[in-house]
């Protein structure tokens, strides 16, 4: 995944010529991911892992163009008679607080996921335990029962 990472990035830089610096370049461009995209999967709109676009990437695409216009609509209809540039710049920020809004979202369903593989290892590893235990016991019994 970082060869695939590093690769790109080295395109996109023009080349290892272009590269002055390589230890700087190398750990604050080349293999640093972009924070871009909730999968981590995906580097720059590509899964690392097949190769392929990154179908996340195209609902966040098609998600923040369906919000611009329904913030916009929004903008219009609340503060109608704008200045061009003061509207665009209420859209923007309206945009950043969604996608701030969103991130927090994301993270709290991240975080709520490990959570739920966390209990169910644990789960796993008790259960575990109790064949074990089970496995002992059983085999305590016998021996008593032999001797
Ligand atoms: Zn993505």
């Amino acid at each position: 995944m970082l060869a695939a990472r590093l690769t790109a990035r080295l395109e996109e830089t023009g080349g290892e010529a272009l590269v002055t610096r390589p230890f700087g370049w190398i750990t604050r461009r080349g293999l640093v991911r972009r924070p871009s995209c909730s999968d981590v999967r995906c580097d720059d709109g590509v899964r690392l892992d097949t190769g392929a676009d990154c179908d996340n990437c195209d609902n966040v695409l098609h998600s923040r163009r369906a919000w611009r216009v329904r913030i916009a609509a929004d903008v219009n209809q609340e503060l109608p008679g704008l200045e061009t540039d003061a509207r665009y710049r209420e859209i923007e920020a309206r945009m950043r607080r969604h996608a701030e809004a969103a991130d927090f979202v994301a993270r709290q369903a991240e975080a709520r996921e490990r959570a739920e593989r966390r209990a169910a290892a644990r789960a796993e590893v008790e259960a575990q335990a109790a064949v074990e235990r089970e496995r002992a016991t059983a085999e305590a019994a016998a021996r008593q029962a032999v001797a």
